[in-house]
C-alpha cells in the first residue's frame, strides 16, 4: 500500500513532527544510551552496580516511574529523580546525577536519521513553518536538524505529554497559528494522531509496518515514511 489520503497544502501553514520513530528509529539509540549510563554508574557509583545488573536496574527505574506518575510525563526530570534516589539508597550524594544523565543523553542523541528525513525537512521547511512535538528528550540541535524547526515542544515545557491537548496547544501557540491550519505527523496512533486531531489539527500517520488502524478518528493521510509527505500534502 502506498501513501493514502490528501491534505490541501494551500490551507496549511505549519507542520509539526513527532521525533522518535518518525524521523529515526529510537530503539538502538536508547539501548546504547542505557548501556552508556550503566557504564557510567559502574565506574563512578559502583555500590549501585554491586546490587543491580542492567535488568534489575531497569526494573528499579520502571518501578520508580510507577510510584511517581505525576513526574512521568517529563522523561528528563523523572530519570534524574530516579538516579538521585538510587544513589542515595546506597549512601551516595546526588552530585553525580547530572554527569550520569549527560552520559545517557549524549548517546541518546546519537540517532541515525532515516534516509528520507533530512530531504523531507529540507523541502517542507521551505514551504511551511515546521515544529517538533516530542514526548522524549531528543535534542534536535545536537542531532543536526535544529535549523529546520521554528520550535520544539516537550512535556517539560507544556506540563503534559502527548496525547494531552495541552502539549498540542502549546505548539500551536508557539507557531502562532490555529489548529485548522496545522498538520501533525507522527507514528503513534494515540499520542500523535488522536491527540492532534482532538485539538482540531490535521493528521498524518506514519505507519512503517503497515499496521491496521487501531480505532478512533482516522488520520487525514497515511504514509509509510516521511519521504512520502510530499505526495499527501498537495495543492
Ligand atoms: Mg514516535
Amino acid at each position: 500500500m502506498a501513501a493514502s489520503g490528501r491534505i490541501d497544502s494551500r490551507s496549511i501553514g505549519c507542520v509539526t513532527f513527532d521525533l522518535d520513530d518518525t524521523l529515526w528509529d529510537v530503539r538502538p539509540a536508547l539501548e546504547r544510551a542505557e548501556a552508556a549510563l550503566l557504564e557510567f554508574i559502574d565506574r563512578h557509583l559502583p555500590r549501585i552496580t554491586a546490587r543491580h545488573d542492567a535488568h534489575s536496574l531497569a526494573s528499579h527505574r520502571q518501578e520508580h516511574y510507577r510510584r511517581h506518575p505525576h513526574y512521568a510525563h517529563d522523561v528528563t526530570f523523572i530519570r534524574k529523580h530516579w538516579l538521585a534516589e538510587i544513589a542515595k539508597s546506597v549512601g551516595y550524594g546526588t552530585e553525580l546525577v547530572e554527569p550520569a544523565f549527560r552520559a545517557f543523553l549524549e548517546v541518546r542523541n546519537r540517532v541515525e536519521l532515516y534516509e528520507w528525513a533530512r530531504p523531507c525537512l529540507e523541502t517542507l521547511s521551505a514551504r511551511f513553518t515546521l515544529g517538533a512535538i516530542t514526548n522524549g528528550n531528543a535534542d534536535v540541535d545536537r542531532i543536526g536538524i535544529g535549523h529546520y524547526f521554528a520550535f520544539v515542544v516537550t512535556p517539560a515545557e507544556a506540563g503534559a505529554a502527548k496525547p494531552d491537548p495541552e502539549i498540542f496547544r502549546t505548539a500551536l501557540a508557539a507557531a502562532g497559528t490555529e489548529a485548522a491550519l496545522a498538520v501533525h505527523v507522527g507514528d503513534d496512533p494515540e499520542r500523535d494522531v488522536l491527540g492532534a486531531s482532538a485539538v482540531g489539527m490535521r493528521t498524518v500517520w506514519v505507519n512503517a509496518t503497515l499496521a491496521p488502524w487501531p480505532g478512533g478518528r482516522l488520520p487525514d493521510a497515511v504514509v509509510r515514511h516521511v519521504g512520502e509527505l510530499d505526495s499527501v500534502l498537495v495543492g
